[in-house]
């Protein structure tokens, strides 16, 4: 499977999860089923409930298993601007460029993990 931003070959990162990543933009692609088991695990609430704003006008890559266009959500704080790109049609993810470091999948779902608390924190301190 290609990754939508450089269309090159992703590759597969063993465990349980389906997480694949892009050993040239950092990339990850997951599956939103398993991500929400993550997030569920690390005391998150599901991914509908952690806000994010669609962008409409966003240049995004098409999932590369069903051939559309990634629809792209905007979340994180002012400063720190995070955003993901997701499937529609099969409910592929699409996280870009926060993860160099995750070689292996427990390393991965920390820094998932990580990035859904940073996406969420806006929707967090404006709930206070
Ligand atoms: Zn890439
Ligand atoms: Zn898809």
């Amino acid at each position: 499977m290609d990754c939508p931003g450089c269309n090159v070959e992703m590759v597969d990162l063993e465990g349980e999860m389906t997480l694949r990543k892009c050993g040239e933009c950092g990339g990850l692609w997951v599956d939103v089923a398993d991500l929400n088991r993550e997030l569920l695990h690390a005391n998150l609430p599901g991914l509908e409930s952690l806000g994010g704003k669609v962008d409409a006008n966003a240049l995004t890559g098409q999932c590369p298993e069903c051939q559309v266009d990634l629809v792209r959500v905007d979340g994180g704080a002012r400063q720190h601007p995070l955003h993901y790109d997701t499937c529609e049609s099969c409910g592929g993810m699409f996280l870009e460029s926060e993860f160099r470091d995750a070689m292996d999948q427990q390393t991965a779902k920390q820094e998932i993990v990580e990035f859904f608390r940073e996406f969420s924190a806006k929707k967090r301190s404006a709930a206070l």
